[in-house]
């Protein structure tokens, strides 16, 4: 038997039995594991409150190599009130745990998929920021992250580089755009939405109007759902 010590965010909480939950954790330290919670509706102490999502939980797992590791001990170490505080942040953060669980293997870590998350968590806490724009920034990310990342400058089967200011077909389930000699795709990706998904890679979030994020996470969420096997 291992024992992980391990930052963490609740991804998902199912509850079976009379009084234990299974949650699903995304750790920094081991990636995705899902973690059997003895007692967890019956207001343990050393569990207790701190299976919130959105907040960072410190947590203490025993790990006996099933697919199940027990969860002994859990704290907040960094609560969100500005994530739950308004229904946009929260839909926001939401999404984003729902795209790590489908996307991010079991118990493997993921430290850029760890830090994506947390800065899109505290961003959305800080409520300065256009809950949208920072998803899809950092669903291209998270995307990028496992190596499923959006090629929007070329064709990813021939490798031709797309012009500039041109609109050009992109295959989300392929990695990006498809030219027309290699038969296209059905999706038209605009060349301001191309400029804005090329802004947001960059991080200049403020240049991304709402139409264009809500565009780009369109892509994004057909991309996630060819990678991850979910429909949404
Ligand atoms: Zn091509």
């Amino acid at each position: 038997m291992s024992r992980i010590e391990s930052e963490a965010l609740v991804v998902r909480t199912v509850e079976v039995g009379d009084a234990d939950v299974i949650a699903t954790l995304f750790t920094s330290q081991a990636g995705k594991l899902s973690a059997i919670v003895r007692g967890a509706r019956k207001g343990s102490r050393r569990v207790g409150g701190a299976l919130e999502p959105v907040h960072t939980i410190a947590v203490l797992l025993e790990d006996r190599g099933a697919e199940l590791v027990t969860l002994k001990e859990s704290r907040i170490v960094k609560t969100r009130a500005g994530v739950v505080s308004s229904l946009d942040t929260l839909d926001a953060a939401g999404v984003a745990l729902r795209w790590a669980r489908h996307l991010f293997p079991p118990r493997t870590p993921e430290p850029e998929g760890w830090r994506i998350l947390i800065e899109l968590l505290d961003v959305l806490d800080s409520g300065h920021a256009a809950p949208r724009t920072e998803l899809a920034r950092a669903g291209l990310a998270m995307l990028a992250a496992v190596g499923y990342g959006l090629d929007l400058g070329r064709c990813v089967v021939c490798g031709r580089a797309c012009p500039e200011g041109k609109a050009a077909c992109i295959d989300p389930a392929r990695g990006g755009l498809v030219c027309r000699a290699c038969g296209g795709a059905v999706t038209v990706l605009l060349p301001e939405v191309q400029r804005a998904a090329r802004a947001l890679m960059e991080g200049r979030t403020a240049e991304v109007s709402a139409d264009q994020a809500e565009a780009i996470l369109a892509i994004v969420d057909r991309a996630m759902a060819a990678h991850a096997g979910f429909e949404r």
